[in-house]
This record gives structure tokens, sequence and C-alpha cells, in this order.
């Protein structure tokens, strides 16, 4: 047998868009007619073209082009999809061993990311934290151990929340097509509170008329009814992600906080897109000075490797009996030495300042676009979170067409942009915290020349002036 050498690209990916061909190009079509007829139909894709390369803020695809990323594979390539700590790490890993099941014999990196994790997840008090390989799963272990810690079922969820998409937190996840469709019975113990949308309030009211009081009341009302001492956890993202990228009403999290101390309920806080320092603060919650009993990482935690955690107060998290807790692949070495690479890139602090810098370049392109083109109804979000909604500016009826169209024109111009919300409608931004300022205004400088275009194209009378 020959030896095996790491094969490293000769030179470094251009960070620069350049779109070669007509988008998706002739060799992805290809791939992609091949994945047709080998992949199940229920995977859904944004972009049908085959990446090469992956690095910064460029994805390149099979037949040359090179894409601005925009979405860091759902918020999980934050430090970059080809980081050289991250690469280190794990590829001297590979030399030592790739598994062994923690549950059968030890490893101290498995360790030393459970002790960054209580270090740094909010909450001045002790703590533990149990690692895992998805964020379905870290919700799902979450649920577990309030259940066991309380003894108590029932778990209360929000509107616009997504919390996966296995039988419990497809459940949870407020959305029905595509994400529960066609997969019940669901569990029963799962009841949905309203949220508080400052655009669109659950109450029906008129818009930015939510305040976090009124929320809170109908969140009190809704535990009244069933009882609250059957609620075992509330689970709650500090900034909802597949939702909308909805920014709570101030005073919503610290409102909550409340409520389930005085009856015993398990705060957990879903930071598994908006955490690991997405929003300029390594959680999201911290904005809020809000911290969780349970607060729950994945996404970018491991740069790319599938690697989740629950953290939490002590006297929760080892209230599960031994052996309660695990899983095969959980916490797995690879992705454990990944996360310690993504830990020492946050030591210094620049990553979370590139996301403040971030929001601060996007708020410069993207906020005039509020004032100056009518379906533009909102610009929101915090650090590199990101999203415009788009809706007819009288009645917010949601314009998911012009999100579509928008996202489709990005694409064809070489930047990629995903969409979201309850009503589709929402175009959200998510790019690695490495990406450099050029790349990013040329991106944002794309997008707000789609918007333009397609706005006016769309309705004339709308684009304003
Ligand atoms: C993505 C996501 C999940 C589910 O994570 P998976 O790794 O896809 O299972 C849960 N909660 C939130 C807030 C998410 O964004």
């Amino acid at each position: 047998m020959t030896e095996m050498t790491i094969e490293t690209p000769a030179a470094p990916l251009p960070q620069s868009r350049h779109v070669a061909t007509a988008v998706p190009g002739p060799r992805s079509r290809m791939l992609h007619q091949e994945r047709v007829a080998h992949v199940s139909a229920g995977f859904g894709i944004t972009l049908p073209v085959f990446i090469d390369r992956a690095d910064g803020g460029i994805l390149q695809d099979v037949d040359g082009n090179r894409f601005i990323d925009f979405a860091s594979g759902i918020a999980v390539t934050s430090v970059g999809a080809a980081n050289l700590r991250v690469r280190q790490r794990v590829a001297a890993q590979l030399d030592r061993f790739t598994h062994t099941c923690f549950m059968v014999t030890e490893y101290d990196s498995f360790t030393q990311v459970c002790r960054w994790l209580n270090e740094h997840t909010p909450g001045d008090f002790d703590k533990r934290t149990a690692l895992f390989s998805t964020g379905a799963e870290a919700v799902e272990n979450a649920v577990k151990i309030a259940r066991a810690a309380t003894g108590r079922p029932n778990v209360l969820v929000f509107d616009e929340a997504y919390h996966g998409r296995s039988l419990l937190t497809m459940a949870m996840t407020a959305k029905v097509n595509p994400y529960r469709l066609n997969f019940g019975p669901l569990p029963v113990e799962v009841f949905r509170a309203p949220s508080a949308n400052p655009l669109r309030p659950s109450d029906g009211g008129a818009p930015g008329t939510v305040d976090a009081a009124a929320a809170l009341a109908a969140v009190e009302d809704m535990l009244t009814e069933r009882g609250p001492e059957t609620f075992a956890a509330m689970v709650i993202e500090p900034i909802q992600g597949e939702g909308g990228f909805i920014v709570p009403a101030p005073g919503f999290l610290a409102g909550l906080r409340t409520i389930a101390d005085r009856h015993g309920i398990v705060l957990v806080m879903d930071e598994i897109q908006a955490g690991m320092g997405r929003t300029g603060t390594l959680y999201a919650s911290e904005y809020e000075g809000v911290a969780g009993d349970l607060t729950l990482s994945a996404k970018a935690l491991a740069g790319g490797l599938p690697l989740s955690a629950v953290t939490g107060r002590t006297e929760l998290m080892n209230a599960v009996h031994a052996g309660g807790l695990g899983g095969t692949y959980a916490g797995n070495p690879l992705a454990c030495e990944a996360a310690l690479a993504v830990f020492e890139e946050f030591e210094d602090g620049t990553l979370l300042a590139n996301a403040r810098s971030i929001e601060a370049v996007a708020r410069e392109v993207l906020e005039p676009l509020v004032a100056e083109i009518g379906v533009v109804v909102q610009f929101r979000g915090r650090g590199a979170m990101l999203a415009l909604e788009l809706a007819d500016p009288d009645t917010l009826k949601p314009r998911p067409d012009l999100a579509q169209a928008i996202s489709a024109a990005c694409h064809a111009e070489g930047v990629l942009t995903l969409t979201c919300g309850t009503y589709g409608n929402v175009i959200r931004l998510l790019p690695p915290l490495v990406i450099n300022d050029e790349l990013l205004r040329d991106g944002l400088g794309v997008l707000s020349g789609v918007i333009r275009k397609t706005a006016a194209a769309a309705a004339p009378a709308l684009s304003g002036s």
C-alpha cells in the first residue's frame, strides 16, 4: 500500500465573485440529473450547483463559478468552510483515531469542549454539558433532561418556532409545509404559545403594536389553561431562525425567564442558529441579559463537522440516570477537535467584532431600501444574522414570489442567498464571519441592485418616487 498524504489545494481560493457559465452550469446540470436518479426526492434544493471548493466568503462550483456565500451552509461555516485551524486539528485527529464511542472508552477533547461551553454559555451558575451530533438531537435531549428533572410531560413552544425535523422536534416546529406535512401523528405533549413578533403580532393587532407585556400575558393564559405544573420545559429561539429572523419585542425573553421561574419550568434557549458568535455576541440571549437553564449549541459549533451540545444547570444535567443520555456518534472526536479549533478562533474576539461590522455594512447598504422601496417592509436582525421582509406595504400581504425572484436573480449573478419565514417572503443573510469587506460589499451591491430591479418590474407604483 502506498502512503496517503492529505492533498492540499495548490493555490488559495480567490476571494472574488466570478460567473463563468449560466447558473447552474453544464457540469452541475449533469450531476444534478444523476442525483435525481439516486437520491430521495424528499430533499429540497436552494441552488442546484455542485461545489468543488469553498473557503472564506466563496463557494466554487464544478463549472468554475465562484459564488459569494451569504448562507454559510445555514449558519454553520462561520469560521469559513476550509478554516486552517479546523483542518489542522481534524487532520491530526484523523491520524490518531476516528471514533471510539465516548460511552465505551473516553477521549479528553470531549471533556474540553464541555468545559469551554460551561465557561462561555450565559448563566453564572455551575454547569455540565452533554454532546450530541445534530441540532434536533440537542433539542430532544434538552426535553428529556427537563422531563427527568421535573417529572412533568409537557413542552411549551412558540409561533414561528423552528426546532428540527425529528418526530418530537417537528412537532415543536411551527410551519406545517414542508416540515410536518404527511408525517403525523405528532406527539401530543407539545403546546404552542404566541410569540412577540414586532411586525406581525400574534393577536392580529397592527404592526408595531406588539409589546412584550401583551405577548407574555398570552403565554400566562396558555399555561393557566393547560396547568403550569404539567410543563417540563419552554423552548425558545432568542432570534427565530427559519421562522423569519424575528427578533422578539424587547423584554419578551426576560418575561419568559420570570414566568419559567414562577412555575418551575425549565427555560431552554435554542441558540442553535443564533449562537456561536453569529449575532456579534457569543450567544444571542446575551443581548437581553437572559440565561436559559439549558442552552443549546450546534450549527457553527464545530466548523462544519456535526456536533451539538446541551449546556446547563448541573442539578438538571445530572438529574438523568447514568446511561440515559448518549448516542453512538455523540461528540465524535473529529467533531470535538473541530470545535476546539473554533473556540481558538473565538478567543481573540475578532470574529465577534466581524459579526458586528458585517451588520454595520449591511445596514448601510440595505436599510435605506425600506424607505425607498415599498415592498421591502423591514430590515432586521443582529450581527451577521440579517433579513429583509417582502410584503405589500399597505396590507403587509406576504410576497414570497418577490423573495424567490430576488433570490434567483442573486444566484444568477453569483451571490448565494437563502429565503425563510412562515410565508417564505424573507431574504436572509448568513455570511461567514470571515468574509472580507470587499466581497461583502460586492454581494450586498448585487442584492440591492436586484431588489430595485425586481420591485420596479413587479409593481412600478410601489417602487417609490
Ligand atoms: C437548524 C436548527 C435546529 C435543528 O438542527 P439540525 O442540526 O438540523 O437538526 C434546531 N433549532 C434551530 C433554532 C435551528 O436553526
